[in-house]
């Protein structure tokens, strides 16, 4: 086990985390933030955040997370990349362990947030990286003057497809419903916009392709059950997300779909540990929703290590 022992250990580097470790560090806690790969989480494949305050006109997402990290070093924040694998709880301190290391620390900020959902279909498995992606920000320039496809009805699948269009000659929208669950003010820009179609009532069954990748997909009309094909290179899932926990489910109370419950000020069901973000269940997946959350727990971390909680 490493000798080092922490107050703090955050695990994840999304917004959630990057506040906790702001406020843990600002208050000299002496706090440890594992990341498994990219600091940012979900937002580094956001081109424009819109809705966060303080930047009218938006800002990129990269460039938000930047300024999140720049903000943390301030105060100290260290950092260290790595997958963390589990949590032992040994009363008045945890272990958290990451790539086989044992890390001891007095408590834990779980902020692992989640990752896009698989449609489960013939072909999607096959053909990723190939003309099945799940994030149109990362993927979306590789696709110029050729038509692709989106499948979702949330605000991502409606912010992707306005993104796609600057790449894409054309965007199908495959939703499978008659009602988009996205925003109005994105369903309105989806309207405005010539190069988008939206395929109501319809479900994406097959990626269909051949060496050079994908071409088309298999679709099925929801209601009838009609079956049809569509000429694309490219298909977006952007169905939703699932969090990142299954690596606590046996230690943490989870829900059916896997997010952490807490109670409203960020207490999971193990003493000493918090969750913060997208992966503890709540109403709204947001980024400021999830800087809010981020304090909260940072803070409940503080009186919990101060016994008065
Ligand atoms: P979401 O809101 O959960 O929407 C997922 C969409 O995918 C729904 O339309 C759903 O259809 C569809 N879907 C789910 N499973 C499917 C399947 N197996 N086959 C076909 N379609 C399926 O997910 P999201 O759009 O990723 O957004 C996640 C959260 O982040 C939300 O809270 C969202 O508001 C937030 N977000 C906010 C912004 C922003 O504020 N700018 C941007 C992106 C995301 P049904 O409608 O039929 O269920």
């Amino acid at each position: 086990m490493s000798e080092t022992s922490y107050d703090v250990i955050i695990i994840g580097g999304g917004p959630a985390g990057l506040t906790a470790g702001l406020y843990t560090s600002r208050a000299k806690l002496r706090t440890l933030l594992v990341e498994r790969m990219l600091m940012g989480g979900q937002v580094m494949t956001t081109t424009k955040v819109e809705n966060y305050p303080g930047f009218p006109g938006g800002i990129d997402g990269p460039d938000l997370m930047v300024r999140f990290q720049e903000h943390c070093q301030e105060f100290g924040l260290e950092v260290s990349y790595g997958e963390a694998e589990n949590i032992l709880d040994k009363g008045e301190f945890k272990i958290v362990v990451v790539d086989g290391e044992e890390l001891s620390t007095r408590c834990v900020i779980v902020t692992t947030g989640a990752e896009p959902r698989k449609l489960g279909i013939p072909g999607e498995q096959e053909f990723i990286g190939r003309g099945v992606s799940y994030c149109a920000t990362c993927d979306g320039a590789f696709f110029r003057d050729v038509p692709v496809a989106i499948a979702g009805g949330g605000d991502t699948a409606a912010e992707e497809a306005l993104f796609l269009t600057r790449f894409a000659s054309k965007v199908t929208l495959i939703h499978r419903r008659d009602k988009l669950r996205a925003t109005p003010i994105l369903q309105e820009r989806l309207t405005a916009n010539a190069k988008i179609e939206v395929l109501w009532n319809t479900e994406v069954d097959r990626v269909e392709g051949d060496n050079s990748g994908a071409k088309a997909l298999e679709l099925r009309d929801a209601v009838t059950g009609k079956k049809r094909s569509l000429a694309v290179e490219g298909l977006f899932v952007a169905i939703g997300v699932t969090p990142k926990a299954h690596f606590l489910a046996e230690i943490l109370d989870l829900d059916p779909d896997g997010y952490i419950l807490t109670d409203p000020e960020c207490r999971t069901s193990m003493p000493g540990v918090f969750a913060a973000g997208d992966v503890r269940k709540k109403i709204l997946k947001q980024i400021a929703t999830a800087v809010g959350d981020g304090a909260v727990a940072a803070i409940m971390a503080e009186k919990y290590l101060e016994g008065f909680d």
